[in-house]
């Protein structure tokens, strides 16, 4: 989407055939700061179309388990804010990671998503293939303390979150993987208690970058928000689906049979990738359906 806003997204989105669509948090913030009645237009125009819209929280810093606790409460309020404009606007989960560790000088400042962006998003890539390693040592140094400075954070997001309105369901929070982390995935009960709008968020590059394989997710227990993109194995690099190393078969497997979600969220670099993705996934999908009928 070389030219959307938030917007104009949900309608390309639609007329591409996609059920909804995964929108950045900043460009949500920046549209609802220039056109603030174009949260109504997506609320509207989503309900008419039956779609179901995300947002992908910011990768820019301040990050939501800082040590500085100044910064932490400014990265929590941006994100209570985002649940306010995601009301508005009708938009049921919000996804995010236990950190933001992008520096500012990659921030957005339009509303709209355009080619700029996409160098951005580049250069951002790039950024990751050199710091990553860096910043996956210094997590695992202060893991315990990241850890429970994240836990703080999200137990604040998922209660303010908990009686807000999204559409046809209340407010759900995605704590998605990834391959930066040290993170134990297993501390947030899922489901329960404080986190009870809390779903674990599953994606099948970081998955792999993380663990050295594909998962087949028999160990995970539904329901999850499920990111299908490729990767080459080293970086998030948002490959078309069928044109890096993951293998999809056994995850889609679980994913199907044991019904862990209904919405595949495709996770590219470029509409025209997207949309080939898509394609792939559609072929992959119905193979599966033929093996599982077929060993019924
Ligand atoms: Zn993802």
């Amino acid at each position: 989407m070389t030219f959307a806003n938030a917007f104009e997204a949900v309608r390309l989105a639609h007329s591409d055939g996609f059920a909804g669509v995964e929108l950045s948090e900043d460009h949500l913030h920046r549209l609802a700061e220039r056109k603030p009645n174009a949260l109504r237009l997506i609320r509207s125009f989503s309900q008419d179309h039956r779609m179901i819209n995300s947002i992908h929280k910011t990768l820019l810093r301040p990050s939501i388990d800082s040590e500085n606790e100044n910064q932490r409460r400014l990265a929590v309020q941006y994100t209570l804010r985002t649940l306010d404009y995601m009301e508005s606007a009708a938009i049921p989960r919000i996804v995010l990671h236990s950190f933001t560790d992008m520096p500012a000088f990659f921030e957005l400042r339009g509303e709209r998503a355009n080619s700029g962006l996409y160098a951005i998003a580049s250069q951002g890539i790039k950024f990751y293939r050199v710091i990553a390693p860096l910043l996956k040592a210094h997590r695992k140094s202060r893991a315990q303390k990241l850890q429970n400075n994240f836990l703080k954070s999200l137990s604040e997001i998922a209660g303010y979150s908990q009686d807000k309105r999204g559409y046809r369901s209340n407010i759900q929070v995605v704590f998605e993987e990834h391959y930066s982390d040290c993170i134990d995935y297993e501390c947030v009960s899922y489901g329960k208690g404080k986190f009870s709008n809390v779903i674990r968020g599953i994606d099948t590059a970081h998955q792999l970058i993380r663990t050295g394989k594909d998962n087949d997710l028999s160990e995970v227990s539904g329901p999850i928000h499920f990111h299908a993109v490729d990767t080459d194995g080293w970086i998030d690099d948002h490959r078309t689906i069928g044109t890096g190393r993951v293998r999809f078969d056994n995850v889609l497997s679980n994913v199907m049979r044991r019904k862990l979600t209904e919405t595949v969220v495709l996770e590219n670099g470029t509409r025209r990738s997207a949309l080939e993705s898509k394609v792939v996934l559609e072929a992959l999908i119905r193979r599966q359906r033929v093996v599982e009928s077929t060993s019924m």
